[in-house]
């Protein structure tokens, strides 16, 4: 190596490797309490001085989950955008942001998911560094009611008054209708469930997703953000760099019967977002073989 590329690179590290948290303030961008859940578990794995919230920050510009704000983005994007905002509302360098979407587990479509992003934004460089986390832990569910003992029955399935509800005329949100949004008692549930069905014969219910109204996702959350946090401080093998995180997934694991390669899979691929550095690991669970059931040769 040169000098000059010797130098360059030296200049470089302090900025790759978990060092380049030292010290510093980390900002959630948020109006739902998330800072509760995302920042001791960034403490705990990052030499941060402090992790903050931005005050009054309108999130909600990206979407909404009640559907006033459509989210024109896909969710990674649309969290990246809130991080990148946060920067320029509060003029601090190390933003955190998270985005959730709720929809039907993909293999088991009765079953709803949680689908967690989380972006920590260095404005100092313009790295983004992005966790994405599944949970099958949801508390989520609409429905349209005609009468109140529907509502209450709806309600106490979503875990009401632990979990807080959004009430409105009807399922499809329109400019000038009311949106009752963090219902967490009884008392406001009959009260406006009733009106609502008095004036329309019937009352749209679901689950209020903001966070600090779903103790389910707020937990969700803060699984995700240990998560994330464990990616971050873990050190690239090659170079140092932080965020040694896992980039994709192996098939093939192979049948116990016969051998050939199933599309079960076998491992996880980590990567260097510095150097390009991979290495593979076995699946965490241990599992070296697929039963004959889920293989192409012994069961086409
Ligand atoms: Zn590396
Ligand atoms: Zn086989």
């Amino acid at each position: 190596m040169s000098p000059v590329a010797m130098a360059a690179a030296e200049a470089l590290d302090p900025a790759r490797g978990i060092d380049r948290f030292a010290g510093r303030v980390a900002a959630v961008a948020t109006r739902h309490g998330k800072e509760s859940a995302i920042g001791p578990a960034l403490l705990s794995r990052l030499p941060l001085a402090e992790v903050r919230v931005i005050d009054d920050l309108d999130t909600d510009r990206f979407g909404a989950f009640s559907g006033e704000v459509a989210r024109e983005q896909d969710p990674l994007e649309a969290c990246q955008a809130k991080a990148r905002y946060g920067a320029q509302v509060s003029g601090l360098d190390l933003i955190v942001a998270s985005e959730g979407s709720f929809a039907p587990y993909p293999p088991a479509p009765f079953i709803p998911c949680d689908e967690e992003h989380l972006v920590l934004f260095d404005a100092r460089d313009g790295q983004c560094f992005t966790h994405r986390h599944v949970a099958l832990e949801t508390v989520f569910g609409g429905e349209c009611c005609t009468s109140i003992a529907q509502v209450l029955d709806f309600a106490a399935r979503m875990r009401f008054p632990g979990h807080g509800l959004v009430l409105r005329s009807a399922e499809r949100w329109m400019p000038g209708m009311t949106m009752h949004k963090g219902i967490a008692d009884r008392e406001a549930l009959l009260e406006t469930a009733r009106q609502l069905i008095a004036a329309h014969g019937s009352c749209w219910v679901e689950t209020d997703m903001r966070a600090m109204m779903n103790p389910t996702r707020m937990q969700v959350i803060a699984e995700t953000a240990r998560a994330f946090a464990d990616e971050l401080a873990r050190a690239c093998p090659a170079c140092g760099a932080c965020w040694f995180a896992v980039r994709g997934v192996k098939e093939g694991l192979p049948c116990v019967a016969c051998g050939w390669p199933t599309q079960s899979i076998v491992g996880q691929l980590r990567g260097c977002w510095c150097c390009g550095h991979q290495q593979f690991a076995p699946r965490p669970d241990g599992k070296t073989h697929e039963d004959p059931l889920h293989c192409g040769n012994c069961n086409p």
